[in-house]
Protein backbone atom coordinates (compact mmCIF):
# COMPACT_ATOMS: atom_id res chain seq x y z
CA UNK A 1 0.00 0.00 0.00
CA UNK A 2 1.45 3.28 -0.78
CA UNK A 3 -1.28 5.83 0.16
CA UNK A 4 -1.63 6.89 3.75
CA UNK A 5 -4.30 5.22 5.45
CA UNK A 6 -7.32 7.19 6.95
CA UNK A 7 -8.64 5.27 10.35
CA UNK A 8 -12.39 4.77 10.27
CA UNK A 9 -13.55 1.76 12.74
CA UNK A 10 -16.38 0.05 13.96
CA UNK A 11 -16.21 -2.17 17.57
CA UNK A 12 -18.41 -4.37 18.21
CA UNK A 13 -19.27 -5.14 21.68
CA UNK A 14 -21.49 -7.55 24.02
CA UNK A 15 -23.69 -5.45 26.60
CA UNK A 16 -23.26 -6.78 29.86
CA UNK A 17 -26.51 -4.92 31.20
CA UNK A 18 -28.16 -4.23 34.54
CA UNK A 19 -30.82 -6.70 35.04
CA UNK A 20 -33.31 -4.19 36.42
CA UNK A 21 -32.79 -3.02 32.37
CA UNK A 22 -32.60 -5.85 30.36
CA UNK A 23 -36.28 -5.38 28.61
CA UNK A 24 -36.37 -1.74 27.92
CA UNK A 25 -33.53 -2.57 25.55
CA UNK A 26 -35.38 -4.54 23.86
CA UNK A 27 -38.67 -2.99 23.87
CA UNK A 28 -36.61 0.72 22.76
CA UNK A 29 -35.06 -1.46 19.64
CA UNK A 30 -38.97 -2.50 18.81
CA UNK A 31 -39.65 1.35 18.95
CA UNK A 32 -36.93 1.89 16.66
CA UNK A 33 -38.49 -0.29 13.92
CA UNK A 34 -41.75 1.92 14.27
CA UNK A 35 -39.95 4.79 14.04
CA UNK A 36 -38.21 3.33 10.79
CA UNK A 37 -41.50 1.66 9.45
CA UNK A 38 -43.24 5.27 10.04
CA UNK A 39 -40.43 7.41 8.08
CA UNK A 40 -40.84 4.58 5.16
CA UNK A 41 -44.26 5.04 5.29
CA UNK A 42 -44.15 8.54 5.15
CA UNK A 43 -41.54 9.16 2.48
CA UNK A 44 -43.83 6.05 0.19
CA UNK A 45 -46.79 8.60 1.01
CA UNK A 46 -44.67 11.62 -0.52
CA UNK A 47 -44.41 13.93 2.33
CA UNK A 48 -41.54 16.29 2.02
CA UNK A 49 -38.27 14.55 3.61
CA UNK A 50 -37.33 17.45 5.51
CA UNK A 51 -40.77 17.69 7.48
CA UNK A 52 -40.31 13.66 8.32
CA UNK A 53 -38.19 14.11 11.41
CA UNK A 54 -40.50 16.43 13.35
CA UNK A 55 -43.50 14.27 12.34
CA UNK A 56 -42.12 11.27 13.73
CA UNK A 57 -40.44 12.24 16.97
CA UNK A 58 -43.78 13.60 17.89
CA UNK A 59 -45.35 9.94 18.38
CA UNK A 60 -42.44 8.25 19.04
CA UNK A 61 -40.93 6.87 22.38
CA UNK A 62 -37.50 7.43 22.20
CA UNK A 63 -34.75 10.30 22.98
CA UNK A 64 -35.67 12.95 20.16
CA UNK A 65 -31.60 12.62 18.97
CA UNK A 66 -32.22 9.09 18.50
CA UNK A 67 -35.50 9.42 16.63
CA UNK A 68 -33.52 11.74 14.50
CA UNK A 69 -30.58 9.12 13.72
CA UNK A 70 -33.18 6.17 13.10
CA UNK A 71 -35.21 8.27 11.06
CA UNK A 72 -32.08 9.29 9.02
CA UNK A 73 -31.29 5.77 8.66
CA UNK A 74 -34.41 4.98 6.93
CA UNK A 75 -34.73 8.03 4.82
CA UNK A 76 -30.67 6.58 4.12
CA UNK A 77 -32.76 3.55 2.79
CA UNK A 78 -34.77 5.23 0.49
CA UNK A 79 -32.38 7.08 -1.06
CA UNK A 80 -30.33 4.06 -1.99
CA UNK A 81 -33.62 2.82 -3.40
CA UNK A 82 -33.48 5.93 -5.60
CA UNK A 83 -29.93 5.71 -7.05
CA UNK A 84 -29.18 2.56 -7.42
CA UNK A 85 -33.00 0.42 -7.29
CA UNK A 86 -30.78 -2.37 -5.64
CA UNK A 87 -33.50 -4.14 -3.57
CA UNK A 88 -36.92 -2.65 -4.24
CA UNK A 89 -38.53 -0.23 -2.04
CA UNK A 90 -37.52 -0.68 1.25
CA UNK A 91 -40.52 -2.30 3.32
CA UNK A 92 -42.84 -0.16 5.95
CA UNK A 93 -44.06 -3.28 7.28
CA UNK A 94 -41.53 -5.74 8.85
CA UNK A 95 -41.57 -6.08 13.12
CA UNK A 96 -39.16 -7.17 15.52
CA UNK A 97 -35.93 -4.88 16.54
CA UNK A 98 -34.31 -2.73 14.49
CA UNK A 99 -30.54 -1.00 15.81
CA UNK A 100 -31.26 1.38 17.90
CA UNK A 101 -28.80 4.75 16.35
CA UNK A 102 -27.52 7.01 19.04
CA UNK A 103 -25.26 9.77 18.70
CA UNK A 104 -22.50 9.95 21.54
CA UNK A 105 -23.15 12.02 24.49
CA UNK A 106 -26.40 12.61 23.36
CA UNK A 107 -28.33 8.93 23.16
CA UNK A 108 -25.26 7.14 24.83
CA UNK A 109 -22.44 7.82 26.78
CA UNK A 110 -19.28 5.76 27.79
CA UNK A 111 -16.98 6.25 30.39
CA UNK A 112 -13.61 4.26 32.16
CA UNK A 113 -14.56 2.67 35.48
CA UNK A 114 -11.87 2.62 38.51
CA UNK A 115 -11.99 -1.09 37.70
CA UNK A 116 -10.41 -0.32 33.82
CA UNK A 117 -13.77 -1.12 32.39
CA UNK A 118 -16.02 0.88 29.98
CA UNK A 119 -19.29 1.63 31.21
CA UNK A 120 -22.36 2.50 29.26
CA UNK A 121 -25.23 4.34 29.60
CA UNK A 122 -27.82 4.51 26.72
CA UNK A 123 -30.91 6.59 26.73
CA UNK A 124 -33.17 3.72 25.88
CA UNK A 125 -36.29 5.90 26.17
CA UNK A 126 -37.17 9.62 27.41
CA UNK A 127 -35.48 9.16 30.99
CA UNK A 128 -34.77 5.92 31.22
CA UNK A 129 -31.50 4.80 30.46
CA UNK A 130 -30.07 0.73 30.06
CA UNK A 131 -26.62 0.96 32.29
CA UNK A 132 -23.54 -1.59 32.21
CA UNK A 133 -20.42 -2.24 31.30
CA UNK A 134 -18.92 -3.74 27.75
CA UNK A 135 -17.84 -7.17 27.60
CA UNK A 136 -15.74 -8.09 24.30
CA UNK A 137 -12.80 -8.55 22.15
CA UNK A 138 -10.20 -7.11 24.19
CA UNK A 139 -8.75 -5.35 21.08
CA UNK A 140 -11.87 -3.34 20.62
CA UNK A 141 -12.30 -3.04 24.39
CA UNK A 142 -8.46 -0.95 24.01
CA UNK A 143 -9.06 0.80 20.96
CA UNK A 144 -12.02 2.12 22.41
CA UNK A 145 -10.32 3.34 25.84
CA UNK A 146 -7.45 4.60 23.98
CA UNK A 147 -10.44 6.39 22.18
CA UNK A 148 -12.19 7.52 25.19
CA UNK A 149 -8.48 8.63 26.04
CA UNK A 150 -7.29 10.49 22.89
CA UNK A 151 -8.14 14.06 21.79
CA UNK A 152 -7.50 13.20 18.30
CA UNK A 153 -10.01 10.24 18.32
CA UNK A 154 -13.76 10.91 18.32
CA UNK A 155 -16.31 8.42 19.01
CA UNK A 156 -19.07 8.72 16.91
CA UNK A 157 -23.00 7.13 16.38
CA UNK A 158 -23.50 4.07 17.91
CA UNK A 159 -25.79 1.36 17.06
CA UNK A 160 -27.67 -0.86 20.37
CA UNK A 161 -28.86 -4.03 18.52
CA UNK A 162 -29.70 -7.77 19.38
CA UNK A 163 -27.81 -10.57 17.61
CA UNK A 164 -28.97 -14.10 18.37
CA UNK A 165 -30.67 -12.63 21.17
CA UNK A 166 -27.62 -11.18 22.73
CA UNK A 167 -27.40 -7.37 23.01
CA UNK A 168 -24.92 -5.66 21.49
CA UNK A 169 -23.17 -2.11 20.79
CA UNK A 170 -21.34 -1.25 18.03
CA UNK A 171 -19.31 2.20 18.25
CA UNK A 172 -17.85 4.01 15.32
CA UNK A 173 -14.74 5.72 16.46
CA UNK A 174 -12.95 8.00 13.31
CA UNK A 175 -9.86 9.78 13.57
CA UNK A 176 -10.50 13.58 12.33
CA UNK A 177 -8.28 14.25 11.04
CA UNK A 178 -4.92 11.86 11.58
CA UNK A 179 -3.98 8.84 9.13
CA UNK A 180 -1.52 6.83 8.91
CA UNK A 181 2.03 7.12 7.24
CA UNK A 182 2.59 6.06 4.15
CA UNK A 183 5.63 3.73 5.53
CA UNK A 184 8.18 4.22 3.04
CA UNK A 185 8.19 7.92 3.21
CA UNK A 186 9.67 7.33 7.13
CA UNK A 187 13.41 9.26 8.35
CA UNK A 188 13.36 7.07 11.61
CA UNK A 189 13.32 3.28 11.62
CA UNK A 190 12.27 1.72 15.18
CA UNK A 191 13.71 -1.94 15.10
CA UNK A 192 11.89 -3.70 17.98
CA UNK A 193 13.32 -6.77 19.18
CA UNK A 194 10.98 -8.60 21.61
CA UNK A 195 12.28 -10.90 24.23
CA UNK A 196 10.35 -12.98 26.88
CA UNK A 197 11.80 -10.78 29.28
CA UNK A 198 12.48 -7.01 27.15
CA UNK A 199 12.20 -5.65 23.70
CA UNK A 200 15.19 -3.32 22.60
CA UNK A 201 14.03 -1.03 20.21
CA UNK A 202 16.61 0.80 18.56
CA UNK A 203 15.82 4.64 16.06
CA UNK A 204 18.03 4.81 13.12
CA UNK A 205 18.02 7.87 10.66
CA UNK A 206 20.54 8.95 8.14
CA UNK A 207 22.65 9.74 10.05
CA UNK A 208 23.04 6.46 12.44
CA UNK A 209 21.60 5.14 15.65
CA UNK A 210 19.77 7.70 17.23
CA UNK A 211 18.93 6.24 20.54
CA UNK A 212 18.48 2.55 21.96
CA UNK A 213 16.09 1.70 25.02
CA UNK A 214 15.31 -2.02 26.12
CA UNK A 215 12.24 -2.21 28.33
CA UNK A 216 12.47 -5.02 30.75
CA UNK A 217 9.73 -6.67 31.89
CA UNK A 218 11.43 -9.07 34.66
CA UNK A 219 7.70 -9.64 36.02
CA UNK A 220 5.97 -10.93 32.86
CA UNK A 221 8.28 -13.82 32.91
CA UNK A 222 8.19 -14.42 35.91
CA UNK A 223 4.17 -14.35 36.25
CA UNK A 224 4.02 -16.69 33.19
CA UNK A 225 6.29 -19.60 34.81
CA UNK A 226 4.73 -19.43 38.63
CA UNK A 227 1.52 -19.81 36.42
CA UNK A 228 2.84 -22.58 33.86
CA UNK A 229 3.70 -24.01 37.22
CA UNK A 230 0.47 -23.77 39.24
CA UNK A 231 -1.48 -25.38 36.02
CA UNK A 232 0.96 -28.09 35.79
CA UNK A 233 -0.10 -28.87 39.60
CA UNK A 234 -3.63 -28.25 39.23
CA UNK A 235 -3.59 -30.13 36.22
CA UNK A 236 -2.31 -33.09 37.71
CA UNK A 237 -4.79 -33.11 40.02
CA UNK A 238 -7.26 -33.38 37.37
CA UNK A 239 -8.65 -30.09 38.55
CA UNK A 240 -9.48 -28.73 35.48
CA UNK A 241 -11.57 -25.69 36.34
CA UNK A 242 -9.07 -24.38 38.26
CA UNK A 243 -6.55 -24.68 35.81
CA UNK A 244 -8.89 -22.26 33.47
CA UNK A 245 -9.47 -19.80 35.93
CA UNK A 246 -5.86 -19.78 36.30
CA UNK A 247 -4.79 -19.66 32.96
CA UNK A 248 -7.47 -17.03 32.35
CA UNK A 249 -6.03 -15.28 34.86
CA UNK A 250 -2.51 -15.50 33.65
CA UNK A 251 -3.71 -14.06 30.10
CA UNK A 252 -5.42 -11.26 32.01
CA UNK A 253 -2.20 -10.25 33.38
CA UNK A 254 0.25 -10.60 30.02
CA UNK A 255 -1.97 -8.23 28.44
CA UNK A 256 -2.35 -6.03 31.02
CA UNK A 257 1.41 -5.56 31.10
CA UNK A 258 1.90 -6.17 27.06
CA UNK A 259 -0.89 -3.19 26.87
CA UNK A 260 1.73 -1.15 28.39
CA UNK A 261 4.71 -2.08 27.00
CA UNK A 262 3.10 -1.23 23.76
CA UNK A 263 2.27 2.05 24.61
CA UNK A 264 5.70 2.44 25.62
CA UNK A 265 7.10 1.78 22.63
CA UNK A 266 4.49 4.32 21.01
CA UNK A 267 5.64 6.55 23.69
CA UNK A 268 9.00 6.27 23.02
CA UNK A 269 9.00 6.30 19.03
CA UNK A 270 7.10 9.06 18.41
CA UNK A 271 9.73 11.77 19.41
CA UNK A 272 11.39 10.81 16.41
CA UNK A 273 11.60 12.09 12.95
CA UNK A 274 8.50 10.45 10.59
CA UNK A 275 9.06 6.95 12.30
CA UNK A 276 8.28 3.80 11.34
CA UNK A 277 8.21 0.97 14.00
CA UNK A 278 9.70 -2.63 12.50
CA UNK A 279 9.05 -6.06 13.86
CA UNK A 280 10.25 -9.37 12.76
CA UNK A 281 7.76 -11.72 10.74
CA UNK A 282 6.84 -14.12 12.83
CA UNK A 283 4.91 -16.14 10.36
CA UNK A 284 8.25 -16.53 8.27
CA UNK A 285 9.73 -16.95 11.78
CA UNK A 286 7.10 -19.94 12.09
CA UNK A 287 8.00 -21.35 8.54
CA UNK A 288 11.37 -21.29 9.20
CA UNK A 289 12.90 -24.13 11.19
CA UNK A 290 16.48 -23.00 11.01
CA UNK A 291 16.73 -20.57 14.01
CA UNK A 292 17.90 -22.27 16.94
CA UNK A 293 16.45 -23.13 20.42
CA UNK A 294 16.48 -19.59 21.14
CA UNK A 295 13.90 -18.63 18.58
CA UNK A 296 11.76 -21.58 19.43
CA UNK A 297 11.92 -20.48 22.92
CA UNK A 298 11.34 -16.72 22.56
CA UNK A 299 8.08 -18.07 20.17
CA UNK A 300 6.68 -20.67 22.83
CA UNK A 301 7.06 -18.10 25.74
CA UNK A 302 5.46 -14.74 24.86
CA UNK A 303 3.02 -13.51 23.07
CA UNK A 304 4.51 -12.02 20.11
CA UNK A 305 1.42 -11.46 18.09
CA UNK A 306 -0.20 -10.12 20.58
CA UNK A 307 2.49 -7.46 21.37
CA UNK A 308 2.51 -6.67 17.93
CA UNK A 309 -0.62 -6.48 17.34
CA UNK A 310 -0.97 -3.98 20.20
CA UNK A 311 1.83 -1.86 19.46
CA UNK A 312 0.76 -1.43 15.73
CA UNK A 313 -2.53 -0.26 15.95
CA UNK A 314 -1.76 2.23 19.32
CA UNK A 315 1.08 3.56 17.05
CA UNK A 316 -1.63 3.76 14.08
CA UNK A 317 -3.77 6.08 16.74
CA UNK A 318 -1.02 8.39 16.43
CA UNK A 319 -0.52 8.41 12.47
CA UNK A 320 3.00 5.99 12.71
CA UNK A 321 2.93 3.01 10.49
CA UNK A 322 4.44 -0.26 11.38
CA UNK A 323 6.08 -2.92 8.86
CA UNK A 324 7.55 -6.19 8.75
CA UNK A 325 10.78 -8.15 7.73
CA UNK A 326 12.10 -11.46 7.43
CA UNK A 327 13.98 -12.41 11.15
CA UNK A 328 16.87 -14.61 10.00
CA UNK A 329 20.21 -14.36 11.89
CA UNK A 330 18.70 -10.77 13.39
CA UNK A 331 20.52 -11.86 16.82
CA UNK A 332 23.40 -13.55 14.70
CA UNK A 333 24.63 -10.36 12.72
CA UNK A 334 27.34 -8.17 13.79
CA UNK A 335 25.68 -4.61 13.51
CA UNK A 336 28.87 -2.95 13.12
CA UNK A 337 30.85 -5.04 10.33
CA UNK A 338 27.94 -7.32 9.39
CA UNK A 339 30.00 -10.63 9.87
CA UNK A 340 27.31 -13.17 10.79
CA UNK A 341 27.64 -16.38 12.94
CA UNK A 342 25.96 -18.35 15.79
CA UNK A 343 28.75 -18.17 18.11
CA UNK A 344 28.73 -14.35 17.96
CA UNK A 345 25.49 -14.29 20.75
CA UNK A 346 25.53 -15.81 24.02
CA UNK A 347 22.60 -14.79 26.00
CA UNK A 348 22.41 -11.50 26.60
CA UNK A 349 26.23 -10.82 25.83
CA UNK A 350 27.08 -10.26 21.52
CA UNK A 351 30.99 -10.49 20.79
CA UNK A 352 31.54 -10.34 17.24
CA UNK A 353 34.42 -12.85 15.90
CA UNK A 354 35.40 -11.27 13.53
CA UNK A 355 35.95 -7.18 14.34
CA UNK A 356 35.71 -7.76 18.41
CA UNK A 357 32.71 -5.21 18.58
CA UNK A 358 31.06 -5.86 22.29
CA UNK A 359 27.33 -5.03 22.91
CA UNK A 360 24.09 -5.86 24.90
CA UNK A 361 23.23 -8.32 22.30
CA UNK A 362 19.11 -7.61 22.02
CA UNK A 363 20.86 -4.46 21.24
CA UNK A 364 22.11 -5.53 18.35
CA UNK A 365 19.46 -7.43 16.95
CA UNK A 366 17.28 -4.68 17.38
CA UNK A 367 19.64 -2.54 15.02
CA UNK A 368 20.06 -5.11 12.68
CA UNK A 369 16.08 -5.52 12.58
CA UNK A 370 15.75 -1.42 11.91
CA UNK A 371 18.94 -2.26 9.33
CA UNK A 372 16.95 -4.44 7.44
CA UNK A 373 13.38 -2.08 7.47
CA UNK A 374 15.40 0.34 5.61
CA UNK A 375 16.85 -1.80 3.22
CA UNK A 376 13.08 -3.52 2.76
CA UNK A 377 10.80 -0.24 2.69
CA UNK A 378 12.99 2.82 2.21
CA UNK A 379 14.84 4.70 -0.50
CA UNK A 380 17.63 5.63 1.46
CA UNK A 381 20.35 3.98 2.45
CA UNK A 382 21.25 2.66 5.43
CA UNK A 383 24.31 4.41 6.81
CA UNK A 384 27.58 3.12 8.16
CA UNK A 385 27.54 2.53 11.63
CA UNK A 386 31.27 3.19 13.45
CA UNK A 387 29.75 3.95 16.87
CA UNK A 388 26.67 2.87 18.58
CA UNK A 389 25.48 5.08 21.73
CA UNK A 390 25.08 3.83 24.97
CA UNK A 391 21.88 1.64 25.73
CA UNK A 392 19.58 3.25 28.03
CA UNK A 393 17.06 0.54 30.24
CA UNK A 394 13.80 0.82 32.07
CA UNK A 395 12.24 -1.41 34.03
CA UNK A 396 8.37 -2.38 34.25
CA UNK A 397 6.57 -3.19 37.10
CA UNK A 398 3.36 -3.03 38.29
CA UNK A 399 4.18 0.26 39.75
CA UNK A 400 5.24 1.60 36.34
CA UNK A 401 8.40 2.53 34.58
CA UNK A 402 11.37 2.98 36.21
CA UNK A 403 14.77 3.79 35.09
CA UNK A 404 17.91 1.63 35.24
CA UNK A 405 21.28 3.29 34.88
CA UNK A 406 22.42 3.51 31.53
CA UNK A 407 25.04 0.50 30.01
CA UNK A 408 27.12 0.46 27.91
CA UNK A 409 28.94 -2.44 25.43
CA UNK A 410 31.43 -3.10 27.88
CA UNK A 411 29.74 -2.89 31.19
CA UNK A 412 27.53 -5.53 30.17
CA UNK A 413 27.47 -7.51 33.00
CA UNK A 414 26.99 -5.24 35.33
CA UNK A 415 23.88 -2.93 34.67
CA UNK A 416 20.94 -5.03 36.88
CA UNK A 417 21.57 -4.57 40.31
CA UNK A 418 23.04 -0.64 40.50
CA UNK A 419 20.61 1.74 41.98
CA UNK A 420 17.43 3.13 40.38
CA UNK A 421 15.68 6.38 40.16
CA UNK A 422 11.98 6.38 40.06
CA UNK A 423 9.49 7.42 37.62
CA UNK A 424 6.07 6.86 37.54
CA UNK A 425 4.05 6.87 34.20
ZN1 LIG B 1 31.74 -7.39 13.79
Amino acid sequence: MTDAQALVKTLGFQLDIQSDNENLLYNATLEARSVYNETIRLAKQGVDWDAIPDRVADDADLVKNTTQRVVAKALGAMENYYEYDDFGQPSHIKDGAYPLRANYEEGYNLSLTDDGDVAFRISAKPYKHVTGVLDGNDAHLDILKTALESDEWKIGTAEALFHDGNAELHVNVTNTEQTVRDKHDSRTVIGVDVNEDNVALTALSKAGVEDTLVIDFPEIKFERHRYFTMRKRVQNAGKDSIHDTLEGREERFVRDRLHKVSRHIVEWSRQFEKPCIVFEDLKEMRDSIDYGTRMNRRLHHLPFHALQFYTSYKAAFEGIPTAWINPEYTSQRCPMCGHTERANRNKKRFKCRDCGHQDHSDRGASVNIAVKGIEKHQDWNVPALNSLPQVRKVRRQASGAVDAPTVTHDTVRGYQTNGVAGVSD
